[in-house]
């Protein structure tokens, strides 16, 4: 996976203006219906690499290119529906190299 396709309009990934409301669509009844029974959080989801809900949610984003994002959903271990919700954002972050410039303090403020 290249770094930039964080950069490509055409990818949805978590740099994607319109990121929050793909995840948030994908989470809710139009998609793996997050929601809790109690104290325990509940979702449908069919484990199924063809990942359904996320391909018929993405497809309502105009300019976004479907496969080319589920290729990279799956690279990010967005093996299914659920998996995206939960993983991809993670993975994202780790993949692009995230927290490292945190670690870099100048050594005048030491
Ligand atoms: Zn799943």
């Amino acid at each position: 996976m290249d770094a930039d396709i964080a950069f490509d309009e055409h990818i949805m990934t978590p740099e994607n203006l319109r990121w929050q409301s793909f995840l948030r669509t994908l989470k809710g009844p139009q998609g793996i219906d997050l929601h809790f029974e109690g104290f325990k959080a509940k979702w449908s989801c069919s484990h199924h690499r063809l990942r359904p809900l996320t391909r018929k949610i993405l497809a309502q984003y105009p300019g976004i290119d479907v496969e080319a994002t589920l290729k990279v959903f799956s690279e990010l271990k967005g093996q299914c529906d659920c998996e995206v919700v939960f993983n991809v954002e993670d993975n994202f972050w780790k993949h692009m190299g995230g927290g490292e410039l945190i670690l870099k303090v100048p050594k005048e403020e030491k």
